[in-house]
């Protein structure tokens, strides 16, 4: 795969990248950011990243120097010329360069720039082993539904999760559970899947939309609710959701340990995660 990058416009060698220290995302995380999974070189759910993309950007009052169909396109000559197979696209767009101020500029030029990295394959539905999530009080601003660079936060509860023996930091507040560091969260309570409504708290997922269409294709109920910690520990399975990941069984929440095998719901409709996955990037 050769190593490219578009960079405002232009197709140019990843070595030749140039970023300004004068970028408003260097300088404040001022920007947004998007991370689409191509399997087989098609990119999954394209126009609902793009569609999210935007909706980040109206969320930061910055205007997109592309539009949707256009940054398709141009999305679409990188990944044939970059070769990328099974890989995700990495997409940034900054308020771009200016002299440091918290005002924003009266006209901002955004830097726009998107490259592919390898990605492994996630292994078949259920062969995985389960996640281990450390719950951290939930500490982030309340616009969580933007894609936002500032991600702070989110790396410090990870880093705080690994370095204490677990996979993946789930946040929390009040006894209230939102969302993890970098995945969505659901409990399948008997016939009912329950994940915390998209909003302050909760990014509204890609792979959490798709999924919980799939649900209710595959007769689950679906209840976009607040979750609590006492109910996800009696819950029959749980599992976590992103672009690169797709779906992982948990295995533990802090101490208390779920299941030692992923459940059957959470198999079939990882099943019908891949099954639809196949459809869109096989046309
Ligand atoms: N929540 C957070 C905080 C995330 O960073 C991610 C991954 N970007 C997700 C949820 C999952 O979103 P998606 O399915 O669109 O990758």
């Amino acid at each position: 795969m050769t190593d490219l990058i578009w960079l405002n416009g232009e197709i140019i060698p990843m070595a030749d990248a140039r970023i300004g220290v004068e970028d408003r995302g260097f300088q404040f995380a001022d920007g947004v950011y998007e991370v689409i999974r191509l399997y087989n070189s098609k990119p999954f759910t394209l126009n609902e990243h793009l569609a999210r993309l935007h909706q980040s950007a109206r969320g930061i009052g910055l205007s997109p120097p592309l539009s949707m169909e256009q940054l398709s396109r141009e999305i679409h000559k990188l990944i044939a010329q970059s070769q990328a197979k099974e890989a995700m696209v990495y997409l940034q767009m900054t308020r771009g360069i200016a002299p440091r101020n918290h005002q924003f500029p009266d006209h901002p030029k955004p830097t726009l720039l998107f490259y592919t990295r390898p990605l492994p394959p996630v292994p078949p539905p259920g062969q995985a082993s389960g996640v281990k999530l450390c719950a951290i009080p939930d500490e982030r601003w309340k616009r969580c539904w933007i894609k936002s660079i500032a991600l702070l936060p989110n790396i410090l509860a990870k880093n705080h999760a690994i370095s204490n023996g677990f996979d993946e930091a789930a946040f929390v507040e009040e006894g209230i559970l939102s969302e993890c560091s970098s995945s969505n969260l659901f409990a399948i309570v008997a016939n009912t899947l329950v994940t915390a409504p998209a909003g302050p708290r909760v990014l509204p997922g890609i792979t959490r939309a798709v999924l919980l269409d799939l649900a209710s294709r595959a007769g689950l109920q679906v209840d976009e609710r607040q979750l609590r910690e006492q109910e996800l520990q009696r819950a029959d399975e749980v599992f976590i959701t992103s672009t690169t990941r797709e779906i992982s069984w948990v295995s533990h929440y802090n101490q208390h340990s779920f299941a030692s095998h992923c459940g059957p719901k959470t198999l079939k409709l990882h099943q019908a995660l891949r099954a639809r996955i196949t459809d869109e990037t096989a046309r």
